[in-house]
């Protein structure tokens, strides 16, 4: 369970006791409504994963940093100093002190972040934090390799997928402007860890039932699953 709503780690927390529950999917699938459902239910940590390669590419991006230049890009990433705090029940990530907060949803950022996040540096960087967040409790991380490379050994995954038309119209209809299916493209044929489902995740497709149906749904298969 994850400690108080402070924002500092519990040191009296052994990592090995701690619980994740992964969550994989492509763009627009419904990731991040069934890990907030998730969280709230279990009161454990969210972690968009998202969200860390969004916030290098705003950082990026910030600088001048060309995100096709992979060197340029893990030069901007080395000097930002970044930190990451649990508010609300979910890890930010503060760079140089700040949360980029929705800047991290702008179009420049949705259009660039599938280049940064198959830069093999950017990715080392990032799993090797993702990993630390355990110091913040149990967790329900989002992304696209949490089930195949952060946590591989948690018997707690999922995959989530939904019609190409149906994500996009939800992009569309949340007021995002986002080509997913070349995000989609770019993210599961990159070298370094491309979206795959993870060996033994329980795949979820959130085109056929309502927000509330798939949660039920995936809640019964972690029962099952001994959580
Ligand atoms: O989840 P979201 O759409 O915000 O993710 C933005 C991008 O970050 C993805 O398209 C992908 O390129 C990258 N990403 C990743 N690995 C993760 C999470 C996100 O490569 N674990």
């Amino acid at each position: 369970m994850k400690p108080s709503q402070s924002e500092s780690s519990n040191p009296k927390q052994p990592a090995a006791r701690m619980v994740v529950i992964a969550i994989d999917g492509t763009s627009g699938s419904g990731k991040s409504t069934i890990a907030k459902s998730l969280a709230r239910h279990y009161d454990f940590v969210h972690v968009d994963t998202g969200a860390m390669y969004r916030a290098v590419t705003w950082h990026c991006l910030q600088h001048g940093a060309d995100c096709n230049d992979a060197a340029a890009v893990v030069r901007a990433m080395r000097e930002m100093k970044s930190d990451f705090r649990l508010c609300d029940g979910r890890i930010v990530m503060f760079i140089n002190g700040a949360d980029p907060g929705e800047a991290l949803r702008s179009e420049a950022v949705t259009q660039n972040v599938s280049l940064v996040a198959r830069i093999p540096e950017v990715r080392a960087w990032l799993v090797a934090q993702q990993r630390e967040l355990l110091r913040f409790g149990s967790l329900v991380m989002e992304g696209r390799d949490i089930g195949s490379v952060v946590f591989p050994d948690t018997p707690f995954k999922f995959y989530v997928d939904a019609d190409p038309a149906v994500r996009a119209a939800r992009r569309a209809g949340d007021g995002y402007a986002d080509q997913i299916t070349r995000r989609d493209q770019l993210d599961s044929t990159r070298k370094v860890s491309p979206l795959v489902v993870p060996p033994g995740a329980c795949l979820v497709d959130t085109g056929k039932n309502t927000p509330p149906q798939t949660t039920a749904l995936v809640l019964a298969e972690l029962k099952r699953r001994g959580l």
